[in-house]
């Protein structure tokens, strides 16, 4: 299965190819803050899955301890949503799921930094993964 998707402004496109490996919530102060919204939705795919047209811009996130990049979190240059954030330790993408074309089966299975969640964020059942 193919789904596509594009930033708001539509000058960057996507693909990706077959199943996604989870639907990730990350609750992390800087999905919030990159997103503008209370947590960010990621469907986690492998890199060969991922096609892209039209130019990403790119923030090397360097994350709290502000020394290697762990996260390359690219956006449209133009309208500036967030598309996909590259996970550089185990090299795996997280595509924004606010972005697809076709939402309907989109359903988080894990959450991540549930310790920085907005208090009033209700979340249904899954499986939390904590950090160390
Ligand atoms: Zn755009
Ligand atoms: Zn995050």
């Amino acid at each position: 299965m193919t789904q596509t998707g594009r930033c708001l402004c539509g000058e960057v496109t996507y693909e990706i190819e077959g199943d996604v490996m989870a639907v990730a919530v990350c609750h992390c102060d800087h999905c919030q803050r990159q997103s503008g919204g209370a947590f960010s939705t990621n469907l986690v795919i492998q890199p060969d899955q991922f096609r892209v047209s039209g130019d990403l811009s790119v923030y090397e996130d360097r994350g709290r301890t502000g020394d290697a990049v762990y996260v390359l979190r690219k956006f449209c240059g133009t309208c500036g949503s967030p598309i996909v954030s590259e996970l550089t330790g185990p090299g795996i993408l997280a595509v924004k799921a606010g972005t697809l074309d076709d939402r309907s089966g989109v359903q988080p299975v894990v959450q991540v930094w549930h310790e920085e969640r907005q208090p009033w964020v209700v979340m249904p059942e899954m499986a939390t993964v904590e950090q160390e």
